[in-house]
């Protein structure tokens, strides 16, 4: 089993406290099971009897977490309980026991071809993937920045690199994604990648060379980019919360890029909330917690909501468009992305 390769993390988490306060969904929902603590417990006895991964409660618990990673970056040890759980999630579609929502919403990514449509001209190709298609204004905001700047581009639009499957525990499939995402790209033979999306960012950054898939030209979230430009403003961003994402914070330590944006942008960064270990993306780090868990992702903008300062006029700037899409629909947040931003400053 996959799970046999975090038996450090099951046994340092099984018996724990320690993190269960950033556990997103433990926050909402109150239950212990929502916790690394429990979620460890559950798997240290599937490893004793394999047979009790088909508990229902069990597979629930695996597919309800918000996978943010909050836990694991904050733990003094950095025990891998978010590894844990995707190698659980691999563990249950490999014995064939995925739940029939799981396997609904694979099949609807499998559905989809994973090579994007590119179109445009130039060494630059911003890949457009589902998340950010589904907010019309960051590629627009993306267009208007390359104009200003005066660098054409190419677009690659709606491809899937494979990154909804793999955390649904789709493996092979969401390696055969990816390959044919790369050869598409690669075919392109662009410079540089620029990717809206942190959750495909840590795909085609992380994963890809996991899965020994090389890409031609440099992969780069947004906010590296848009840095690179060197922009000049008319104003000053001025006073603003970042949420800051589960993958270009947990999954990627210390990435330093959106916050050099926000600094050339000259943004006054205030605290958001009353701490800055728990994670307020709505989900990010699960991809699909919309479509497994509706209600969930609901409760956690609202639980991001009650802890803005003026929830009606603050500004609100996240690097996820999916964190963008929750609030902008759950919430009456004013919430832009780092590509919104800039553009209503130059
Ligand atoms: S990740 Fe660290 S802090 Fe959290 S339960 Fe495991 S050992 Fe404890």
């Amino acid at each position: 089993m996959n799970i046999e390769k975090h038996t450090e993390a099951i046994k340092a988490c099984r018996f724990c406290f320690m993190c269960r306060h950033l556990s997103g969904i433990g926050n909402v929902t109150f239950r212990e099971s929502d916790t690394p603590r429990v979620r460890a417990l559950l798997l240290d006895q599937v490893m004793s009897n394999p047979a009790l991964l088909a508990n229902a409660d069990t597979l629930e618990t695996l597919y309800n977490s918000d996978l943010s990673a909050a836990c694991r970056y904050h733990c003094v040890k950095h025990f891998d309980e978010n590894g844990l759980l995707l190698a659980a999630r691999e563990d249950v579609v490999k014995a064939g026991l995925a739940p029939a929502d799981v396997c609904q919403v694979a099949a609807e990514y499998l559905a989809r071809p994973a090579a994007p449509a590119i179109s445009g001209k130039g060494d630059v190709l911003y890949f457009i993937d589902y998340n950010t298609a589904a907010v019309p204004a960051i590629a627009t905001a993306f267009g208007k920045i390359m104009k200003k700047a005066g660098v054409s581009y190419r677009s690659a639009e709606k491809g899937c690199p494979g990154k909804a499957l793999k955390v649904l525990g789709y493996a092979n499939e969401a390696q055969k994604a990816a390959r044919e995402f790369a050869a598409a790209v690669n075919a392109a033979n662009v410079k540089t990648i620029v990717v809206s999306n942190p959750a495909a960012y840590d795909a085609l950054v992380h994963d890809f060379p996991e899965m020994g898939i090389k890409l031609k030209g440099k992969v780069m979230h947004t906010s590296e980019y848009l840095l690179s430009l060197k922009l000049a403003c008319r104003k000053k961003a001025g006073a603003l919360y970042y949420l800051e994402s589960d993958f270009l914070k947990n999954y990627h330590p210390d990435y330093e890029f959106p916050g050099k944006l926000l600094s050339h942008l000259g943004a006054k960064r205030l605290t958001f909330g009353t701490n800055n270990e728990e994670s307020y993306t709505c989900g990010e780090g699960a991809l699909v917690l919309q479509q497994l868990r509706p209600v969930l992702v609901k409760k956690l903008a609202c639980y991001i909501e009650a802890r803005a300062d003026h929830p009606e006029k603050d500004l609100l700037v996240t690097a996820s468009p999916y964190t963008r899409k929750q609030l902008s629909t759950h919430t009456k947040l004013k919430v832009v992305t780092l590509e919104e931003l800039t553009a209503s400053l130059i």
